[in-house]
């Protein structure tokens, strides 16, 4: 049989939200490549080899799926969320790049719930209007970058989603996050904290950027900031479709 790699999204936790499509190609793989706790989540069986991995090696990563399916096998690459979202899939095409027939191997990407859209769900509907996604991790960007970037879309009004907003290799540049949102911003417009979504911690919270703090979020929270007509009804929050 010849091999193949296939990149998927688990989504953000809920076993509920991996698509009939990933179970399927759980299914009849004989490898599962990925970071660790996204390993961690695919139960074992006989004739699959599991291949957790540490962070930051996403090019190796890419380069052993890549090599093993040339060799017959029928490998998985698992990424949390959706793989084409800050994952997997980006990498395993800049792996694919350096390599002389990009088409030797048999490819395909199977969507998931990227947490972002899980997030926005469990919230209400933040996202009904126009938005933006932002990666706030300066490992393959500059900052200063991302501080365009946020500025930028807070002039142009959007609601933004900030995905891996914190972490203990960056400390203080939450609180810069804050800083610029607040004085791009009136106070009164709504952040919201959601964390683990669809897990057993899940955690929400939503306050208006004049209270926000940077410990309301962690490595597993995605933040979604609201535009200015973005509001509450009962334990809900949503942007209305119209603006201007
Ligand atoms: N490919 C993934 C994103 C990877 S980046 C996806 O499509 O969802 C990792 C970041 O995603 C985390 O730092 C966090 O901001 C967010 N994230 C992943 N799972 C989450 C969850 N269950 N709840 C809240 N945020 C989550």
């Amino acid at each position: 049989m010849s091999g193949w790699v296939k990149v998927a999204g688990l989504g953000p936790g809920d076993e509920a939200m991996v698509t009939e499509q990933v179970r399927a190609a759980l299914a009849e793989a004989t490898d599962v490549v990925g970071y660790i706790p996204y390993v961690a989540r695919i139960a074992g069986r006989p004739g699959l080899t599991l291949h957790p991995s540490d962070n930051r090696v996403e090019l190796d990563r890419a380069n052993h799926a890549l090599d093993m399916a040339a060799a017959g096998r029928r490998v998985v690459i698992v990424s949390s969320g959706d793989p084409g979202v800050f994952a997997m899939a980006a990498a395993l095409f800049e792996a694919l790049e350096a390599r002389p027939d990009p088409d030797a191997v048999d490819i395909e990407i199977l969507p998931g719930i990227t947490a972002m859209l899980a997030a926005a769900a469990r919230l209400g509907a933040p996202l009904g209007h126009d938005f933006c996604a932002i990666n706030l991790s300066d490992n393959l960007k500059p900052w200063e970058l991302i501080e365009k970037r946020l500025r930028l879309a807070a002039e142009g009004g959007f609601a933004m989603a900030f995905y891996n907003p914190r972490a203990a290799s960056r400390p203080g540049r939450f609180e810069r996050v804050l800083e610029i949102l607040r004085q791009a911003l009136p106070g009164h417009v709504l952040i919201a904290f959601a964390r683990a979504v669809t897990t057993g911690e899940e955690r929400l919270l939503t306050v208006p950027l004049s209270q926000a703090t940077a410990d309301m979020a962690d490595m597993r929270t995605m933040v979604i900031v609201g535009n200015a007509d973005t509001r509450r009804v009962g334990r809900w929050i949503y942007s209305p479709r119209r603006a201007g």
